[in-house]
């Protein structure tokens, strides 16, 4: 049911000018942990396998990078995460 695991909604009911802070899980070290929109990053590409976001482990320091789904990217860029547009979405002609 659970359609991403390691980003879950925002946890604090505040309005979204305040600092949102979203949990997130390491892959690595399997610490949770809650962070700040200022510690992920977002890129979005032209396809799904290129629109994933980024954090760092506060635990073990890894860099962490998943998959992004329309309804984290919302959420994400909701919450005033860097988003970086790698490509605009384009419905090119299929040839
Ligand atoms: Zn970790």
């Amino acid at each position: 049911m659970s359609v991403m695991p390691g980003l879950m909604a925002p946890v604090a009911p505040v309005p979204p000018v305040a600092q949102v802070l979203y949990k997130a899980a390491c892959p690595d070290c399997r610490a949770r942990f809650e962070l700040s929109a200022g510690a992920f990053r977002l890129a979005i590409g032209a396809s799904r396998r290129t629109t994933f976001y980024s954090f760092t482990c506060p635990e073990c320091g890894s860099a962490v990078r998943k998959p992004a789904g329309e309804r984290i990217v919302e959420l994400l860029t909701d919450g005033g995460v860097n988003t970086l547009r790698l490509h605009i979405t384009v419905r090119s002609a299929a040839c």
